[in-house]
């Protein structure tokens, strides 16, 4: 797992995987097994048209609908046909999700609960039920691993599959994908969408094209003609901000974005540009890496405003924490001994910053007080776009060496430690599906 590096093109808040550095699987590997590796397959010729670029995986993006708000739907029939959101109720509050019936009044997820309000007074809120939405995953994750076990979840509600081989022996992947739609509304009564290409990157956008209840494919010989059309606030990594960066230096859809050179994309974009040449060309050999395979967990959360105060970047510190602590506890199997802060900057630049410990992070207090220790090392006088947390488990070595290094950290950190928020003001900005 640990692949998803990007802020979401449609929330800006939304949960993603860090990528472990620095042996990033996802930037770095083709798949290397049986037919998947590459250049493999009579299909080899399809990669004239994409740059040398392996066409000939199936990979499906299953989105749920509204998920938090649809199963709340689906458990009280009296909010049927209601505007219903999920979401936090104080001051700081900040909606999840929102069923389709609240979209139209324009509340959306990210949206302050506030906001919300006065755009849709007759607004249903409801608190969270984790649990009920932990256990519907799970339901998931069984139902995917019946068609194959390469299955990555990206959150609680969305996963890759790569079905290029899989159980049932099917060979069209939208196939699969519309049987896979039609078990969830029969099985869970819910409702996902599904988008289906050779890659990712164009499986997740496709997923959206159809929306809600839609299936969406699209094919290695139209990818180049669908990228060069897309708009560039639809591409994967490119957020509200990114978007409009990409339009200040005329970048407004795909087709834009394949007329800039990598040197200029990297000068604009940092590490990011690489990815975006990349995309433009429907180049994206990340592989669907399995939890199992997991080097590291984490999670990440871009901001809608930069953070400009030591004390907003703790609180939202404290709520990727508590992310990170339910990804952990959902793998209790992993151990993890290094714990890597990320932080993103306005200007795009972006540091990682990492400590190590004998035992295993597991607890919120571990994690949160080393968390901040590694925050008050990072530069305050730029704006913060975005914090990520992420624990790995790194070789002996290297954990003596960031050890030492704790021991200085946690000397800067005295007297920081008093200002963690409650619990409660955490939850009542909860961003997230
Ligand atoms: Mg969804």
């Amino acid at each position: 797992m640990s692949v998803e590096a990007s802020e979401r093109p449609t929330s800006a808040a939304k949960i993603q995987l860090i990528p472990h550095t620095p042996n990033n699987p996802a930037r770095k590997s083709m798949p290397t097994r049986g037919e998947n590796a590459p250049g493999a397959g009579l299909e080899a010729a399809k990669c004239l048209p994409l740059h040398g670029m392996d066409t000939y995986r199936k990979i499906i993006h299953i989105d749920m609908d509204a998920f938090f708000a649809a199963v709340e739907q689906r458990d009280n029939p009296a909010l049927r046909g209601l505007p219903v959101a999920v979401g936090g109720n104080g001051p700081r509050g900040v909606i999840s999700t929102a069923s389709y019936e609240a979209r139209r009044f324009g509340v959306h997820s990210a949206l302050a609960t506030a906001i919300a309000r006065r755009r849709c007074p007759q607004l249903v809120l409801l608190q969270p039920r984790f649990d009920v939405y932990k256990g519907v995953n799970a339901q998931l994750a069984e139902l995917f691993h019946e068609y194959t076990d390469l299955v990555e979840f990206l959150s609680i509600d969305e996963a890759f599959l790569d079905v290029t081989e899989n159980k049932v022996g099917v060979e069209l992947a939208s196939d699969i994908a519309q049987d896979i739609r039609q078990r969830i509304r029969e099985e869970l009564q819910l409702t996902a969408s599904a988008g289906v290409s050779y890659c990712k990157f164009l499986a997740k956008i496709a997923s959206e094209q159809r929306k809600p209840d839609g299936l969406y494919t699209i094919h290695p010989d139209r990818a180049e003609h669908f990228i060069a059309r897309l708009p560039i606030d639809k591409f994967w990594g490119v957020g509200p901000k990114t978007a409009e960066r990409m339009r200040y230096i005329g970048v407004f859809n795909g087709g834009d974005l394949r007329k800039l050179t990598l040197p200029q994309l990297t000068s604009h974009f940092g590490k990011q540009g690489r990815m975006f040449y990349e995309f433009a060309r429907g180049i994206d050999p990340r592989p669907v890496v399995t939890e199992h395979e997991a080097k590291s967990i984490g999670c990440e959360r871009t901001f809608e405003k930069d953070l400009r105060t030591e004390m907003g970047a703790i609180v939202e510190l404290y709520h990727v924490t508590l992310e990170l602590l339910e990804r952990l506890q959902r793998h209790k199997e992993f151990q993890g001994r290094t714990l890597t802060l990320k932080v993103k900057y306005e200007d795009f630049s972006q540091i990682t910053r990492s400590v190590s410990q004998d035992k295993p992070f597991s607890t919120k207090e571990q994690i949160l007080t080393k968390a901040k220790a590694l925050l008050s090392k990072a530069d305050r006088t730029k704006g913060i776009r975005l914090i990520g947390l992420s624990v790995s488990n790194p070789a002996p070595a290297e954990t003596e060496n960031h050890d030492r290094q704790w021991v200085q950290l946690s000397f800067d950190f005295t007297g920081q430690g008093t200002d963690t928020p409650s619990p409660k003001k955490a939850r009542s900005s909860l961003r997230k599906n």
